[in-house]
This record gives structure tokens, sequence and C-alpha cells, in this order.
């Protein structure tokens, strides 16, 4: 047995049509992985599938902020690829703003998208994943799973609550052989920090400081601790959080 191999595993990437979920993929498919890309933008999902080193790989559109598309989703992949070996819950939003700004529709957005949508994905493929002797869950998180920020009220409370969730999965079904861990990283340059750094003064500047390695992530710098969680190699490895973030959180 190789520890890295993807050979024949089927897996599911939400929010794999750009940023952090398309790296993953990327590196899944490099493995032997098969691929599905879940987002809501179809010519970003085509321009990513066309990226991807596999003849077996498709994207789906789905908006997986309800439960219902979330079994939708996870129907769909079924359909096509027959099983599901990997899930990796990445799709993710963020609003800043003071908490006293928010509105009630934000804070859920949020919530539906980071964190409901983790667990209603995770929940519409255990039945596959436990028939077929067992899965690799894989929920990205952030360092917002461990510190606070001014501007990040909801986002925050989504991503602690990501590795929360991770630990409850784990435990209820390690049995079932399906291990489930989360990947937390650091500062990471993609769309969704261009915008951040655009809106947040000073931003850029507290990054560079704070990361020992002295710069921000690449999507790339995920993958391998992806590949890894996805593998055999870490069959007795579950309900961990592992940081990728250049030292970031080990930083006082
Ligand atoms: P991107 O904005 O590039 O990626 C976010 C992805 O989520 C997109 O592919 C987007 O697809 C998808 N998505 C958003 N909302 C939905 C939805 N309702 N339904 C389905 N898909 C959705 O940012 P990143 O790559 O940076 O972020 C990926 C993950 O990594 C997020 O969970 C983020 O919180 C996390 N993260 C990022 C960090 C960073 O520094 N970049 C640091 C820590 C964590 P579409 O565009 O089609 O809507």
């Amino acid at each position: 047995m190789k520890l890295f191999d993807l050979s024949d595993r089927v897996a599911i990437v939400t929010g794999g049509n750009g940023g952090i979920g398309l790296a993953i993929a990327q590196g899944f498919a490099e493995a032997g992985g098969k691929i599905a890309l879940i987002g809501r933008n179809e010519s970003k999902g085509a321009e990513a599938l066309a990226s991807l080193a596999t003849p077996e790989k498709l994207f789906l559109s789905f908006d997986l902020s309800s439960a219902d598309a979330c079994r939708r989703m996870v129907n769909a992949v079924l359909k096509r690829f027959g099983r599901i070996d990997i899930l990796v819950n990445n799709a993710g939003i963020a609003i800043r703003k003071a908490p006293q700004d928010y509105s009630e529709r934000e804070w859920h957005d949020v919530l539906e998208t980071n964190l409901s949508s983790a667990f209603f994905c995770s929940q519409a493929a255990y039945p596959a994943m436990k028939q077929q002797g067992g899965g690799k869950i894989i929920n990205i998180g952030s360092m917002m799973s461990l510190f606070g920020a001014p501007f990040a009220v909801a986002y925050a409370a989504s991503k602690g609550g990501m590795v929360q969730l991770t630990k409850a999965l784990a435990t209820a079904w390690a049995l079932d052989n399906i291990q489930v861990n989360a990947i937390l990283p650091g500062w990471i340059d993609t769309d969704l920090t261009a915008r951040a750094r655009a809106e947040v003064p000073g931003l850029n500047e507290q990054v560079l400081a704070r990361t020992p390695a002295g710069r921000w992530g690449k999507p790339q710098d995920l993958a391998g601790a992806a590949i890894f969680l996805a593998s055999a190699a870490s069959d007795f490895v579950t309900g961990a959080a592992f940081p990728v973030d250049g030292g970031y959180s080990a930083r006082a």
C-alpha cells in the first residue's frame, strides 16, 4: 500500500472552483483521485476543472447554504462516481464589519455557508462512507478557529464551530472507520483575503509581521496536509485540527 496514494478515491471539494479548495483538488488529482468540485460560479468552475490532472472530474454548481442543497449535491456525486471517499468542507465566506452592525441575515449567511454546510454535507455523505467501510472528512477552519478579530464575529464563530464539529463527528464515526479532521490555514493569498487586504487597513503589514515564515501562504501550501488527511497515511488520526500557517499560531 502506498501511504499517500489516492488512486480511484472519489473526493468532493466544496468551494473547489478557486483558491484553497482548488489547490487541494489539484493535489488530490495528482495523487490519483477522482474529483467533484462544487461552487456557485460556473465559469470559475469550468476553468478550475480544466486545471485538474485527471479525466475523472466534474464541476457541480450548488449553493450549499441549505441542507437540501447539500443532500442533492452528494446524491449527484454518487450518481456519477458511485462512491464518496473524501469530503473537504471548504466553502466559505466572510463579512467584515463590527458585531453591532451585523444584520440577522448576514449572521445566518456566514454560519450557514461556513458551518451548517459542513455538517449537512458530512451527514449526507455518511451513509455511503459507512457502507463502503470508511472515509475521510476534512473541515477547513482558520486562525479564527483559535483567535478573535474585531471585524469577523460571524466568521470566527463559524470557524471555532468547525473545530468542535470535527471533534464531535470524529468521535461519533470512528468505529465506522471515518476519520474527521480539520486544517486551520494561516493567512493565504486568495480572492477572499485580497478583499480583506483592501478593506482592513494595515492587515497586510500585520500578517507579514506576525507570521514567522515572513510571507503570506499560497493555496498550494495546503495541499500536502490535505493529501495526508485524505489518504491511508492518516488512518489513526481523527478529531485533530492542524494549523498550516507558517508558524502564525505558534507565536505569542
Ligand atoms: P475563495 O473565496 O477563493 O473560496 C471560497 C470558495 O467557497 C469559493 O470557491 C466559493 O465558490 C465557495 N463558496 C462560497 N459560498 C458558497 C456557497 N454558498 N455554496 C457553495 N460554494 C460556496 O477563498 P479561499 O480559498 O481563501 O477560502 C476557502 C476556505 O478557506 C474558506 O472556508 C475560508 O474561510 C478558508 N480560509 C481561508 C484563509 C485565507 O487566508 N485565504 C484562511 C483561513 C481559512 P463561488 O465563488 O462559486 O461562490
